[in-house]
């Protein structure tokens, strides 16, 4: 076991060190390797030395360079070296972060990690929370406790009876929600299309003058950072309509939530914290490692409602058990590496990271626009929407600067028209990587008539 260990760790550290140099996209070949993979299932074991050995020699070259500098897509954070650390560490402690009993441990580092989060992200202290895979699951989640919620008012057992013959809820979407939000209120038994949404302005923000008005339960979901522009949903405007209403407010905040952690930028989640519940991703823009996301409720209670269970075998202590609070039972103790990014950074580096990507995107803009092309969006987080021309002339571009490895950006139709989407995420990337990234780009979009 120790030669083994030492082996993935001089593996893993010659790859971390060249990841900054290679190209971000693997090379077609690599990928195509990795069918050497697969064979029928081995009827015979093999030395864990030799599994190592080809996973690392067939897998390194076939990764997408995404704990690189340069790599842009989706929203993608990296994975801040205590993060690796802690991550190499708990794969080594194997523990089941479902209760206090089966990992004092990963109980109590999650509830550490819980009040430094609602510090760092201004969320009121006490709030519940679920540990889950991605803003997904935690959409799913604090939906959930906003269901039980909303109906308990009206005297309705969700978890006991279902939605058969239940009284109605309202749900309300922006324009432009996250499609997985849409995914979470279909799995709730909702539905993806039975929603009233509002409609959005140039920006992608919900228009506080076309919110409807409410009656009975109802559950308002706003956004805190557009996946394609990083707008805002105007929380402080539409908050307020949605309480008096007697609505349930839930924010989808999966990057956009960190723009509480930076003085500069606090400004966009205001009203933010006035909700009942809160969805993020710490995979995103906290870089730790996958899969991290965490859902926050205001008051635990419906959350537990909607998510604890009872057995004679399982624990029903006073402290907090984590599966009183999540979709899963079982599963990895991922608060140890939020509590690591949290620790390595502080307060100050957490708004330093969450401040820099911000800076770099506004770089990308500027840069884009003195070359001459149309940047779609305001640029007030770490997105950027960039239109090389027309629709097919910006295509062209994006698959041209994706071949050749520079960096990687993929791309999207903003309000009608094909555009880039630069996301600057990772606490990897440097002034140096945006200016070298931007030369490609422009080289690049030059080059494509
Ligand atoms: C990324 C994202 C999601 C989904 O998060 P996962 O971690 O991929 O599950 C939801 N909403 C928004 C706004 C996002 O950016």
């Amino acid at each position: 076991m120790d030669d083994l260990l030492r082996a993935a760790a001089d593996r893993a550290i010659r790859y971390q060190r060249d990841i900054g140099e290679r190209r971000v996209a693997p090379v077609p070949e690599a990928v195509a390797r990795l069918r050497e993979l697969g064979s029928p299932l081995p009827e015979r074991p093999s030395s864990p030395a030799d599994v190592l050995a080809l996973l690392d020699d067939l897998g390194s070259p076939a990764t997408v360079a995404s704990t690189g500098p340069r790599y842009f897509g989706f929203v993608t954070g990296g994975a801040l070296p205590a993060t690796v650390a802690a991550n190499w560490l708990a794969g080594v402690w194997d523990q089941n972060a479902f209760s206090n009993i089966s990992s004092p441990l990963a109980a109590t580092i999650e509830d550490i990690a819980l009040g430094w989060l609602l510090d760092v992200l201004g969320l009121p202290a006490g709030s519940g929370a679920a540990f889950v895979t991605g803003a997904t699951m935690a959409n799913f989640t604090a939906l959930a406790a906003a269901r039980h919620a909303v109906l308990a008012s009206v005297g309705w057992d969700v978890e006991a009876n279902g939605l058969f013959g239940a009284p109605p809820v309202t749900v309300v979407v922006g324009e432009e929600a996250h499609v997985t939000l849409f995914k979470a209120l279909g799995l709730l038994g909702f539905g993806r299309e039975r929603v009233v949404r509002v409609p959005v302005d140039g920006q992608g923000r919900m228009r506080a003058d076309a919110f409807p008005a409410l009656t009975g339960p109802a559950i308002v979901c706003l956004q805190a950072g557009n996946v394609n522009t990083g707008a805002f949903d105007p929380a402080g405007e539409i908050v307020p309509l949605a309480h008096a209403a007697g609505a349930w407010v839930h924010v989808d905040g999966a990057f956009g939530l960190w723009a509480a952690a930076a003085p500069d930028r606090k400004h966009l989640v205001a009203g933010v914290a006035d909700a009942d519940s809160w969805a993020t991703d710490a995979h995103k823009y906290l870089n730790t490692p996958y899969d991290s996301g965490i859902a926050f409720v205001r008051d635990p209670e419906p959350l537990r409602a909607a998510m604890s269970v009872s057995a004679t075998y399982l624990p029903q202590g006073a402290a907090r058990d984590p599966l009183a609070y999540t979709p899963d039972s079982s599963r990895r103790a991922r608060g140890i590496e939020i509590w690591a990014a949290l620790k390595s950074l502080g307060r100050a580096g957490v708004a330093d990271l969450v401040e820099r990507c911000c800076r770099y995107a506004t770089r990308f803009a500027e840069g884009l626009r003195a070359a001459g092309y149309d940047v779609l969006n305001e640029v007030a987080l770490n997105q950027v929407l960039v239109a090389f021309g027309d629709d097919e002339t910006t295509c062209r571009v994006i698959a041209a600067i994706q071949d050749d490895g520079t960096c990687w950006c993929g791309g999207t139709t903003w309000q009608g028209r094909a555009a880039m989407r630069i996301s600057v995420s990772s606490w990897r990337t440097t002034t140096a990587d945006v200016d070298r990234s931007l030369a490609a780009m422009i080289r690049i979009a030059k080059d494509t008539k």
